[in-house]
């Protein structure tokens, strides 16, 4: 609970940012963690208000309140044991999560919320520093072979959760590198790889097995999806070796945007300029780079991958970034008495947008204007919304000049042939169909076949694949020996 009156002493700390100037010269993280002193004030300001919202706000349960008070008494070793408990990396999320547990805290109904993100930040940097993260190998096996496909957060956990339970756990890969998003979409400077690397050691002591460059299934020809795969390995093989397969391969279809000038030179989907800067990064060499250097830059879409893809472009030296939104400009204060304890709707700043970056809301695309097969620029438009219809503001086209254009406006579903590779069954947006339920959820269609993540529910948030991993692998335990002792 904190300390009891620390709410009404104490105000909200927030992490501190590396300066503009040097930050932007690096793909580094540039985030500075909270000192033992600013954590235990952090701490000191859970209100212990009996019916934590934030505990239910946050995807993965984080069991906030204990961890909260444990941090105030600087009794770090146990605040990390209650949050490894119920997250399985908290190092992700700790740095990346937009956390809705802030939004449902019961302070925010008429105050700063407490900074839980900052303290899972926190808590988890000490643990690794102390070394208490360990490796957990079961001490039974059980014999049974699962198939976990795609590393991104959900397989990762999937992966985890399965091999604590003493299952023979392969997790496959088509790109070079595990982690999905987390390593090839999210950019450094947000969550640096060792992060990953790290658990990937332990998970291997833990009797994972990784196997990446190799693609289960096929891609469409010519799809624009990253794919560093050397070897193909189809569906059918894999049901016959393994007693149970998780499909975690994420939504990796990016939504297109395809206006006359869309085939110009110049103009990419967020997902082809992000993961090259990543590659780099870790040392690859890549050929013919995005490379947004001297360019006008144009991102059209206004979430994190438009944010991520401003951070990039400035990293790169862009002469100007701008980012499209096609809805109208958030109000910069929500209404707490309307939204709390759910996520609120209001304009949000990213620290990339602080870097640099003109933001242009209520505004459509309707050509891509170039010259020679190059994007020289966008003819737009202003748009009105009403009664939740778009429609046009006459006399307000307009033309800009750009010489890179991002698409990040999305990600339609996963990709279809993998699915239609296992024949399982699809919701009406085209993600994997299988439900949440307690009893038989994350099953597909198809038997032994589970699906979690941004596969089952379509693209969404770190947090939530790690929820949807440890859940799944619930069910596949349950479904395997009949009983389950993994925690839901
Ligand atoms: C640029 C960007 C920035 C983001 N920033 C944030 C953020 O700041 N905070 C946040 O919470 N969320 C963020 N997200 C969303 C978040 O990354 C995803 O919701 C999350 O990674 C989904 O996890 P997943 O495990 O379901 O899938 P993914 O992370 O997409 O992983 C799926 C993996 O499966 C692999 N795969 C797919 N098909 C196959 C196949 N047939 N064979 C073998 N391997 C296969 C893919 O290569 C991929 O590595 C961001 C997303 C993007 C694109
Ligand atoms: S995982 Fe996200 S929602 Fe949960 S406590 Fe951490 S920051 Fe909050």
């Amino acid at each position: 609970m904190g300390k009891v009156t620390g709410f009404m002493e104490f105000e909200r700390i927030e992490e501190g940012y590396r300066p503009i100037p040097e930050r932007v010269k690096h793909y580094k993280e540039f985030v500075i963690g909270l000192t033992d002193e600013q954590a235990k004030v952090q701490g000191a300001r859970c209100m212990d208000c009996g019916t934590p919202f934030c505990n239910s706000g946050c995807p993965v349960n984080n069991i906030i309140p204990d961890f909260n008070d444990l941090v105030y008494r600087q009794d770090w070793q146990n605040a990390w044991a209650v949050l490894d408990s119920t997250n399985n990396f908290p190092e992700f999320t700790g740095r990346i999560c937009p956390a809705p547990c802030e939004a449902a805290c019961v302070l925010n109904v008429n105050d700063e919320p407490v900074g839980i993100k900052s303290l899972e930040h926190a808590i988890i940097d000490r643990a690794w520093e102390h070394g208490w993260v360990t490796p957990r190998a079961a001490r039974i096996r059980t014999g049974k072979k699962v198939a976990v496909i795609g590393s991104g957060p959900a397989g990762l956990a999937a992966a985890q959760q399965l091999a604590r339970a003493g299952h023979d756990v392969t997790v496959f890969e088509k790109n070079d590198r595990i982690g999905g998003l987390l390593r090839y979409g999210i950019p450094d400077f947000k969550m640096e790889k060792l992060h990953i690397d790290r658990r990937i050691e332990q998970m291997k002591a833990e009797g994972v097995v990784f196997k990446a460059g190799v693609m289960v299934g096929k891609l469409p020809e010519g799809s624009k999806v990253t794919n560093l795969a050397k070897e193909t390995v189809m569906p059918e093989e894999l049901k016959k070796e393994f007693d149970a397969i998780v499909l975690a391969g994420g939504a990796e279809q990016s939504r297109d945007l395809p206006v006359p000038g869309r085939e110009l030179d110049g103009v990419h989907f967020a997902m082809e300029f992000l993961p090259q800067q990543n590659r780099l990064n870790a040392g690859d060499k890549v050929k013919g780079q995005i490379r947004a250097d001297g360019k006008h830059v144009i991102v059209i879409g206004g979430g994190d991958t438009g944010s991520d893809c401003v951070g990039t472009s400035n990293r790169h030296g862009a002469k100007s970034v701008t980012q499209f939104e096609l809805l109208p400009m958030p109000p910069e204060h929500e209404n707490k008495e309307l939204t709390w304890p759910y996520w609120p709707y209001k304009l949000r700043t990213s620290s990339s947008h602080e870097e640099g970056c003109e933001r242009e809301f209520a505004i459509a695309t309707k050509e891509f204007i170039g010259e020679k097969g190059k994007v020289t620029g966008l003819k737009t438009v202003r748009v009105e919304w009403k009664d939740g219809k778009m429609a046009e503001v006459p006399g307000s086209e307009q033309v800009l000049e750009a010489d890179l254009v991002l698409l990040a406006m999305g990600f339609v579903s996963p990709v279809q042939s993998i699915l239609d590779g296992f024949a399982v069954e699809k919701d009406a947006r085209g993600n994997a169909k299988a439900t949440v339920d307690f009893t038989g959820g994350y099953a597909t269609s198809v038997d032994k076949v589970f699906a979690a993540g941004d596969m089952r529910r379509g693209q969404s948030l770190v947090v939530w694949a790690i929820r949807e991993g440890r859940q799944a692998a619930r069910a596949v335990d349950e479904y395997l020996m009949g009983f389950s002792d993994l925690p839901r």
